[in-house]
This record gives C-alpha cells, sequence and structure tokens, in this order.
C-alpha cells in the first residue's frame, strides 16, 4: 500500500457538494484499483461557512488545507450572500484561500473530446485535436499592483499598476516548463513586448529559463495574436504560460472552445507539488439541489491532483479515459446534451464514470 496522500475537501455552497460527493467517489475507486491510500477531511468554505462561523473562511478550514498534501474544491457563493459587505462574501474567501496556501499559478486545460466537437460554437475541423494547457499567474500584475485615483485638469484619473519582478516570472515559467516537459513539449509564452515594460522583462526571464529545457520547444506570442490563434489554430497549442490578466482572458476563451462549463477543470498551484483543485464552474445556484450538475469537470480535477500533486499519472490517465469512454458511449447530463436523448443526473454520471475506471 502506498503512503497515506492527506486530502482537504472543501464542497462549498449550490452544486458543490453534489459534484465533489463524485469526485471523492472515484478517488475511492482509484485508491481501490490501483492500490493508493487517501485521507479526506472536511471543512466548511463560503456561504455555508459564513452561516455556520460568521466568515467565509474559517481559520480552521485554512489548518485542514495547510495540513493536508491538496485541497478538492467545489464552488461557493449564491444568491444569498451577494448583498453581503466584502468581508462577508463567499469569494472573498476564495481570493484569501488563494493568498493564504502560496497559490500562484492557476493551470486551465482545454481539451476538446471527438463526441462533444458539435457542442462548441466553432468548426468541428477547427477543433480536431485540441489538448492545450493554460498557465496563468495569479498573485502578480495589475490586479495587485498600486491603485489609486487623483484629480486632474481633465477631471478625475484612475491608475493601475502592473509590476512583476524576475523571481515571479521565473518561478511561473519554471512551473510551466515543467508541465511542458510531462506533455508535448511544446510552449508558448503570451506577452506584449512590443509595447508594455513588463512584457520585456518577462520574456527576457523566459528565454533565459529556457536554457534549462532544452528539449522544449519555445515560442513568443504577442497576447492579442494568442487570442486569434487559439480561435485559428487551437490544436497547435500544447502548454501556453501568461501573466495575470493576459491568463484570466485567454483562459476562458480557451475553456470555450470545449463548448460546457460543465466539463472544465482547474489546479492553482504554488511551490512544490502542493495544489488546490476545482471546476472552472461556479455553484450554480438555477440548478442546486436538483441532481442536474455534470459532475465531470469536478473528476477532472481530481485527475489533475492525482497527476500533478502525487505524480499518480497512471490514474490520472484512467479517470481521463473513463470520462471519455463514457462520453463516447453517448452519455450526457442535460448541459451537454444538446437537445438529444436522456440526460443523467449528477450520481448517474458519477456511477458510470466510476465502473469505467480500470487499470
Ligand atoms: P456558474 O458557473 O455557477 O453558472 C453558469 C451557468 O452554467 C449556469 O446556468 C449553471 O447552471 C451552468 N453550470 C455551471 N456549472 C455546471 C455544471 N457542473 N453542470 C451543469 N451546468 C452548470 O456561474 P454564475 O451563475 O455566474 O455564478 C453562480 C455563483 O457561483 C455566484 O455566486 C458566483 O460568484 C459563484 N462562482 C464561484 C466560483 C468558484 O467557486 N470558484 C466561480 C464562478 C462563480
Amino acid at each position: 500500500m502506498a503512503e497515506t496522500k492527506k486530502i482537504a475537501v472543501i464542497a462549498g455552497d449550490g452544486i458543490g457538494p453534489e459534484v465533489v460527493a463524485e469526485a471523492e467517489k472515484v478517488l475511492q475507486k482509484v485508491g481501490e484499483v490501483f492500490g493508493y491510500s487517501f485521507e479526506t477531511e472536511h471543512a466548511l468554505f463560503g456561504g455555508i461557512a459564513i452561516d455556520e462561523k460568521g466568515t467565509p473562511l474559517p481559520q480552521e478550514t485554512l489548518d485542514v488545507c495547510k495540513r493536508a498534501d491538496a485541497v478538492l474544491l467545489g464552488a461557493v457563493g449564491g444568491p444569498k450572500w451577494d448583498n453581503n459587505p466584502k468581508e462577508l462574501r463567499p469569494e472573498t474567501g476564495l481570493l484569501g484561500i488563494r493568498k493564504e496556501l502560496g497559490l500562484f499559478s492557476n493551470l486551465r486545460p482545454a481539451v476538446v473530446f471527438d463526441c462533444l466537437k458539435d457542442a462548441s460554437t466553432l468548426k468541428p475541423e477547427v477543433l480536431e485535436g485540441t489538448d492545450l494547457m493554460v498557465v496563468r499567474e495569479l498573485t502578480g500584475g495589475i490586479y495587485f499592483g498600486e491603485k489609486f485615483r487623483r484629480e486632474t485638469e481633465h477631471g478625475q484619473e484612475a491608475v493601475d499598476t502592473c509590476a512583476y519582478n524576475v523571481t515571479e516570472v521565473e518561478r511561473i515559467a519554471r512551473q510551466a516548463f515543467d508541465i511542458a516537459m510531462k506533455r508535448r513539449k511544446k510552449l508558448a509564452s503570451v506577452d506584449k513586448a512590443n509595447v508594455l515594460e513588463t512584457s520585456r522583462l518577462w520574456r527576457e526571464t523566459v528565454i533565459r529559463v529556457a536554457e534549462e529545457y532544452p528539449e522544449v520547444e519555445l515560442e513568443h506570442v504577442l497576447v492579442d495574436n494568442c487570442a486569434m490563434q487559439l480561435l485559428r489554430r487551437p490544436s497547435s497549442f500544447d502548454v501556453i504560460v501568461t501573466e495575470n490578466m493576459f491568463g484570466d482572458i485567454l483562459s476562458d476563451e480557451a475553456a470555450m472552445l470545449t463548448g460546457s462549463i460543465g466539463m472544465l477543470a482547474s489546479a492553482s498551484l504554488g511551490e512544490g507539488s502542493y495544489g488546490l483543485y476545482e471546476p472552472v464552474h461556479g455553484s450554480a445556484p438555477d440548478i442546486a439541489g436538483q441532481g442536474l450538475a455534470n459532475p465531470i469537470a469536478t473528476i477532472l480535477s481530481t485527475a489533475l491532483m492525482l497527476r500533478l500533486t502525487f505524480g499518480y499519472g497512471e490514474a490520472a490517465d484512467a479517470i481521463e479515459r473513463a470520462v471519455a469512454e463514457v462520453l463516447d458511449a453517448g452519455h450526457r447530463t442535460s448541459d451537454i446534451a444538446a437537445g438529444r436523448g436522456d440526460s443523467l443526473s449528477t450520481t448517474q454520471m458519477g456511477e458510470l464514470i466510476l465502473n469505467a475506471i480500470r487499470k
């Protein structure tokens, strides 16, 4: 039996508990099939934590996360807390947890499953073979730089500062190169080096780090061009690395190639192998409690956890294969059914995937 891995499980609000329950069953099954041992500890976060503990991110939740090797998160938020003051909003907890756990990068894979090509707004022949990963810097850049307003002779002026230092760029670049080494060994570094000083430092630094990874083919793409190329030749990308705001925009664009938000996984990583894994979607209050949520995004996030934090690539492959097999057999939850055939409930979809997991 392998060493026991500790996972903090934070189900959150809305459909969070529904989709996380399916992912936990998958973890258990993977343990049985591959001989891995997982220990889960549950904690409150988001709206439910506001209701029960008076804060979206209780200290005990952070303690549970810090004791663990990885965190599995559902989703937080909902109309009940929308009008709360900032410190009592579930989303404030999201920023807090990333900061407290030192998570400086966000990874979003965009994989187009052959049988779901029709769900995208792009032509199937353009999407063919698309399997890319956007690595976004998460704690620097314009979102975190100094912000202020001042009076000028032309009225009020607002300023947002974009800053990056070499250390911040180096660590995200290394992470992206490491990921590229485990994939098809191609990295596109996205910047705006023709205009921005931060981008020129970004590019110089990435070029220097690239010397440590002679096997990885590196290209530099300007952000505006990247936005176009993602729609024109998505399958030519393997790993894309970029700064915070560019990554925010490009990862949403890349996500839409796949057609459905219920399919999109993500990982947020810090130093070492520690990571927080969550679906890209939110708490979907409109369908919460009805058993309609697609659990695949959360199940695929669990596969990312197995691969990136625990190095259990074989088990991650088995989960991804199981998902593809179930989809290929024509099974769908309502979000990806496109009006065709019966649609499955959250637990029915979870069950089918569970049964398809094998060595
Ligand atoms: P959302 O992702 O929750 O929902 C958008 C649409 O997609 C809805 O119609 C929903 O039913 C559908 N959808 C989402 N996930 C689905 C799934 N797994 N299966 C089937 N359909 C799915 O985004 P929203 O409506 O903008 O936000 C709802 C709440 O979630 C808000 O309070 C928001 O702040 C929060 N939110 C949280 C996170 C997070 O926890 N990381 C992320 C985004 C939004």
